[in-house]
């Protein structure tokens, strides 16, 4: 089946005791003990597991081609399940270029526990190479990085870490399974990259594109086998207990079915605006993999069936001009975070604090699902201002 209809039935029949076509949300934390003993449902306990729960997990291991899922209480708690999964002692080598709060939980997190990570730029591959070492058991990072929108190609990293004997894992928050399939590069959209054997598990905040509505925090991981990494990544889950709710569930599950439509019209309008911003006099550069003069933008094309939502630029004046430009703006909402049916616009570099190396005149877009039009022309007043 394509996504599309993966997206509305994966684990979503209707309901067997009730006929309700809507999922009904499970909210009993304890479930019933017949008189041998056993459990005629299949469930026991809420933290364990929770019929909302892997109705949403058997939804993303379909959508992502992967073997089984594991759902969380936020992003960040589906990736410290990651590293809390491997020993202490165990090394890891971790892009730079990765979502700010992911490096804050491995440096005061991780590193306390007594991981070992090597924090490398993923721009020449050689860095990487030189990195790995005989403990590294796991190569991280994100492409399209955040917020300058890099491109690192997957099938090389993927290379380089299995030849080590590394796992891969890909923060695919960004591209979403629709535009990027870092676990199943067999079945991409335009089929280019059939020969990579895939990343080992693909992890997400559900909180963006899956949730897709700014109204739920989340997290989910997806494994490409359900080896013994993952067995104690579900030990992490039901023993450390950073579960989602079941109505959490429920929303992200609903989001889903229509994870399809907005992405593809959040990357159609995200181009549109990436060219009205290159051609403006206002604008110094303009980060999106979607132009052809970026210079990730080959391998955007080999890795991804279009481009995102995505995307950053310059403003000439410089920050003070940036600033006033986020303040201008009537349809984009000035807010952190990503991927809603709703466009943001955010002064990055005051967000993700002082050490980034994000530029001081850098505005992030978070490309909704309106009328491009009227995107271009708020863009356009508030670059006017
Ligand atoms: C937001 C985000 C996270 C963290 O997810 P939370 O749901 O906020 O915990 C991780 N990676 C990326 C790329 C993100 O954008």
């Amino acid at each position: 089946m394509k996504i599309q209809t993966i997206a509305v039935h994966a684990a979503n029949e209707p309901d067997a005791a009730t006929g309700a076509v809507a999922a009904p949300i499970h909210m009993s934390t304890t479930y019933l003990r017949a008189a041998d003993g056993s459990y005629p449902g299949g469930y026991v306990y809420g933290r364990s597991e929770n019929p909302n729960r892997v109705s949403l997990e058997v939804a993303l291991a379909l959508l992502e081609g992967g073997a089984a899922a594991a759902a969380f209480a936020s992003g960040l708690a589906a990736i410290h399940a990651i590293f809390q999964a491997l020993q202490p002692g165990d090394h890891a080598v971790v892009s730079q270029d990765i979502y700010h709060g992911t490096h804050a939980m491995l440096e005061k997190v991780m590193l306390r526990w007594g991981l070992d990570i090597s924090f490398v730029s993923f721009d020449d591959l050689d860095t990487v190479r030189g990195a790995l070492r005989k403990n590294t058991r796991l190569v991280y990072l994100e492409t399209p990085t955040n917020p300058m929108m890099k491109i690192i190609d997957l099938a090389e990293v993927i290379a380089l870490a299995h030849g080590a004997g590394a796992k891969v894992v890909v923060d695919n928050t960004l591209a979403t399974p629709v535009l990027q399939r870092p676990l199943d590069p067999s079945s991409p959209q335009d089929g280019s990259l059939g020969t990579c054997p895939g990343a080992d598990i693909s992890v997400h905040s559900s909180t963006k594109y899956f949730g897709g509505h700014s109204d739920v925090t989340g997290g989910a991981l997806i494994v490409k086998s359900a080896d013994e990494l993952f067995t104690r990544i579900r030990e992490e889950q039901s023993l450390a207990g950073a579960v989602p709710s079941p109505f959490d569930c429920w929303l992200i599950r609903r989001g889903l079915a229509t994870l399809p439509l907005r992405v593809a019209a959040q990357s159609a309008n995200a181009l549109k605006i990436a060219e009205f911003l290159q051609a403006h006099e206002g604008v110094s550069r303009v980060h999106y993999p979607g132009l052809p003069d970026h210079p990730g933008h080959a391998v955007a094309r080999k890795q991804m069936s279009a481009f995102g939502g995505m995307l950053s630029f310059q403003v000439a004046a410089g920050e003070a001009a940036a600033k006033q430009v986020a303040a201008s703006t009537k349809l984009f909402t000035q807010a952190t975070s990503l991927g809603s049916v709703e466009s943001l616009i955010e002064h990055r570099a005051s967000v993700s604090g002082e050490s980034a190396s994000t530029p001081r005149d850098l505005l992030r877009l978070s490309v909704g699902i309106e009328a491009e039009e009227d995107l271009i022309e708020d863009l356009e007043q508030a670059l006017e201002s």
